[in-house]
């Protein structure tokens, strides 16, 4: 399976516990004001990258790292790419970590279901909320 990246960290220490090789996953359908990286709002922009090229180049680095973080973007947006990376990584001995602003979860009984699956191979979810209030929040949603 593939995946839309949009660059990788091998040495990541404030996106989870310990030192993570972090994965931002391209494509994000907010548009917070703040953002850091919007060159990773297109989801159709990124290098397409297989689970497989993903392990390989994961398994380099397990001498030194804790886990693995899938952050954006939007990783959720390609929940099924999660899922089967995660899967793999596990396999690895390594923790499995996801950043992500939530903006996608919804209640359809097939995303649930994905979700069930990627939170069986997840060890921590960074929920990372952009604000409580509606009205004070400055984005334009285009999801
Ligand atoms: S959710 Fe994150 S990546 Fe998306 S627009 Fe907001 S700050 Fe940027």
């Amino acid at each position: 399976m593939f995946g839309r990246v949009h660059s990788i960290e091998t040495f990541g220490t404030v996106d989870g516990p310990g030192i993570r090789y972090v994965i931002f996953m391209q494509g994000c359908p907010m548009r917070c004001l703040y953002c850091h990286n919007p060159d990773t709002w297109d989801i159709n922009s990124g290098t397409q990258m297989s689970v497989q090229e993903l392990v390989e180049d994961i398994s380099k680095y397990t001498r030194y790292i804790d886990g693995i973080t899938v952050s954006g973007g939007e990783p959720l947006l390609q929940i099924d790419f999660l899922i089967e990376l995660f899967s793999e990584v596990k396999k690895m001995g390594l923790t499995t970590c996801i950043d992500t602003s939530g903006i996608v979860y919804n209640e359809n009984l097939d995303f649930a279901k994905k979700m069930e699956k990627l939170i069986d191979v997840c060890d921590l979810i960074l929920l990372d909320i952009k604000h409580i209030n509606n009205d004070k929040l400055l984005f334009v949603f285009l999801y």
